[in-house]
């Protein structure tokens, strides 16, 4: 099987929220998200998706189908099926740049599965769920509007509530103990930094919190404060935007640096990577917020396979994030039931894009 054709297409997605905030004064309404058509001599069309959203990671939402084009360059006549062969192409054509090389990995793995008539799950290792528990992130508001939030979600079926934070210390211990405190047992709270605090900041938060039942997620920039904190405050801490690579994550398991890793399939690279990723998550008992960035049916369609193949011990919550838009792009976007994601069973990723939606292509590459 050969590669033939490579496409881009543009989905802007605002927001359902209206305005989506977290730390450092950052917020979006409308995320641009690139769709990947990857076409082939068999008759198999397989798809992936990527949205990076500004100034979160090492990540051009705008650069993502330039750097599709200039891939996609180098793949054509490539065989789809022989992931590793194909992500040694990407890596050859351009070095980094996950973000731009995800989609493309996906849409191999769509038309692998597509080609063993077998959904991605199976093919990353089985199904260990029927469905995934979900989280809802809950954008930065005053402390009461973000508990008002929390009860909308859990109304919607979620019980775990993730708190944009990382702003002013006092800030963050109000708007805490605000949503902790109208929690329902078992219910699981996660405060998010997203880089946002001093180390002194996060050891302020965690002492004035210290009674709380809430994980610290990526409470520094660096991975060299977010260990230092990890060691010294008595929550468990997940990691997220500062463990970009396998390397990186080896290092932090070595220094006992995370409780929990989010992993973020455009972070790493693709399926391909992901999935490493998660199985040295899961040698070293890690458990897994199993996710993307940004994006619409076909991340929520990647995620949701790679969330459905990692063991249920490690798989702590997945997310939805099709329904984060108001626009939908694909009729057969993963099911949500009672809080939790549930995986395609048709082969591949199991979601075909309305192209009515998605417009011209931006690029055709032949
Ligand atoms: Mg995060």
């Amino acid at each position: 099987m050969k590669i033939t054709a490579i496409r881009a297409y543009h989905v802007a997605l605002p927001y359902v929220g209206g305005t989506y905030s977290w730390s450092g004064g950052y917020s979006v309404s409308e995320a641009l998200s690139t769709v990947v058509e990857v076409e082939t001599d068999a008759g198999i069309t397989g798809y992936g998706e990527s949205c990076p959203l500004p100034n979160y990671l090492q990540a051009y939402g705008e650069g993502v189908p330039k750097g599709v084009e200039t891939l996609g360059a180098a793949l054509i006549g490539a065989d789809p099926r022989e992931l590793d062969r194909i992500n040694r192409l990407m890596d050859r054509t351009i070095i980094g740049h996950t973000y731009a090389k995800s989609p493309i990995d996906v849409a191999c793995w769509d038309i692998l599965g597509k080609a063993c008539g077998l959904p991605v799950y199976t093919l990353l290792g089985g199904r260990f769920h029927d469905a995934m528990p979900m989280y809802r992130a809950v954008p930065q508001r005053q402390p009461d509007e973000m508990a008002g939030l929390a009860a909308e979600f859990r109304a919607e079926g979620y019980r775990q509530f993730q708190l944009k934070s990382g702003g002013a210390p006092a800030d963050e211990i109000a708007r805490i103990r605000a949503v902790a405190d109208s929690l329902e047992p078992g219910e699981i709270l996660i405060a998010d930094a997203n880089r946002g605090w001093t180390r002194e900041g996060a050891l302020r938060v965690a002492r004035a919190v210290a009674d709380v039942d809430v994980i610290f997620e990526q409470p520094c920039d660096g991975y060299d404060a977010c260990r230092s904190v990890r060691r010294r405050i008595g929550h468990a801490v997940k990691l997220d935007e500062c463990i970009t690579d396998m390397t990186v994550l080896q290092r932090a398991i070595a220094d006992d640096a995370l409780d929990m890793l989010s992993v973020k399939i455009s972070r790493f690279g693709g399926l391909t990577a992901a999935r490493r990723i998660r199985d040295m998550c899961t040698a070293a008992e890690i458990e897994m917020t199993v996710e993307d960035v940004w994006g619409g049916a076909v991340v929520s369609a990647a995620v949701a396979h790679l969330a459905a193949s990692t063991q249920p011990e490690v798989m702590k919550n997945t997310t939805d994030l099709h329904n984060y838009n108001t626009v939908h792009f694909a009729s057969d976007a993963p099911d949500v039931r009672d809080g939790c994601l549930v995986p395609p069973e048709r082969p591949g990723l199991g979601v075909t894009p309305d192209m009515d939606v998605l417009g011209a292509p931006l690029f055709e590459i032949t």
